[in-house]
């Protein structure tokens, strides 16, 4: 994998809550910062509306499963959510439908291939393997409760809007763009159809997951997103609950498996959180229990993920111990070697190693 630049950055192992507010303020301002200084990657250009982005732009904010949220540079830019909206069609239709159903007909293992692999689905004998990538996402979006597009449309956009806790609006820019382009999707979504795992219409189908793609958001509204899932499906700001804690816990764990695409094995072992990522430049990175990190900068690496995002999300999950595989030898066990009893600081307290 790339260097994602925080080396220098002691691995911080916690459980529980966030840091204090000045901690988590001080150091998100530092993972910032780190991210700014990078300027590697490109800016998506197949979907042709994507390419007028500002490659500079880059916001941040960190939502906490109390609702506190901390949030620094252009948080209110809205962009595309893209791929990202897959997570939460995911979870809405585990919510409707039931966890099984959706597990037998879409299933939940890493692809290893990129989002837009046709040779995932030929290999497995149509079987989409993970909702994350774009054949399980059209599938699981052929699932959508509805009679009707428009029914289906309307189901997507409240029950996104219910995890923002506010109502996101279509662009419609961005959506003319990718449908006028989306063949690539609509091979993927007849190919599903000819196996027989896709429920419905594939034109209608890719039109609704086009739309789904093309729903307006800011980094502030994917960590309150990302923080309603982090707490066990309640939205932490309206309060609602919008799914179940089982959908909730289900939606992380397929995020976890290829929420980075051919990337994801990498980054589990470095952020070690469950991520998703857009070609809009959106990356959203959950703490169960905790809260959510949601960045927008849109100059991506070669798997299509958001590099200045990794960065921040990298740095994060170090400063603050949100790694859920970081452990830290526990000094009051029984069988603590002398040695390591006596030395002042293992290191677990640190909130905030950066200087
Ligand atoms: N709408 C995009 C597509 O289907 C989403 C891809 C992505 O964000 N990785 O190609």
């Amino acid at each position: 994998m790339w260097d994602l630049d925080v080396s220098d950055i002691r691995q911080y192992a916690a459980t529980g809550r966030l840091p204090a507010v000045s901690v988590v303020d001080g150091v998100l301002g530092r993972a910032c910062e780190r991210a700014l200084q990078h300027h590697e990657g490109k800016v998506a250009d197949y979907i042709p509306a994507l390419a007028d982005a500002d490659p500079e732009v880059f916001g941040i904010a960190i939502t906490e499963t109390n609702g506190r949220t901390h949030q620094l540079g252009s948080y209110g830019h809205v962009f595309s959510i893209q791929s990202i909206s897959k997570v939460f069609v995911y979870a809405l239709v585990c919510e409707a439908l039931g966890h099984e159903e959706v597990l037998t007909a879409i299933g939940v293992n890493a692809t290893g291939l990129p989002f837009n692999s046709v040779m995932a689905l030929e290999l497995n004998g149509g079987h989409p393997l993970n909702p994350m990538v774009n054949a399980g996402a059209i599938a699981t979006t052929s699932r959508v409760p509805g009679n009707s597009g428009a029914e289906r449309w309307e189901f997507i956009q409240s029950g996104l809007s219910a995890f923002a806790g506010r109502p996101l609006t279509l662009d419609d820019g961005v959506y003319r763009s990718e449908a006028l382009t989306n063949q690539r999707n609509q091979g993927i979504a007849r190919l599903l159809s000819g196996y027989g795992c896709l429920k419905g219409d594939s034109d209608e189908t890719v039109d609704v997951y086009t739309r789904q793609c093309s729903l307006l958001v800011d980094a502030h509204d994917l960590s309150v997103m990302g923080a309603t899932l982090a707490d066990g499906g309640v939205n932490p700001v309206t309060g609602k609950r919008v799914v179940g804690e089982q959908v909730a816990r289900d939606a992380l764990a397929v995020m976890a498996t290829a929420g980075l695409y051919e990337r994801s094995g990498e980054w589990l072992v470095e952020i070690g959180l469950p991520g998703k990522s857009g070609v809009a430049g959106g990356l959203l990175t959950v703490a169960p229990g905790k809260g959510a990190v949601g960045s927008y900068a849109p100059r991506l690496d070669e798997a299509g993920n958001s590099v200045r995002g990794q960065i921040a999300a990298a740095y994060l999950s170090r400063a603050l111990g949100l790694n859920l595989f970081a452990s830290a030898h526990d000094a009051s066990s029984p069988g603590t070697p002398a040695s390591e009893t006596t030395s002042s600081d293992s290191g677990k307290k640190d909130t905030d190693n950066d200087e």
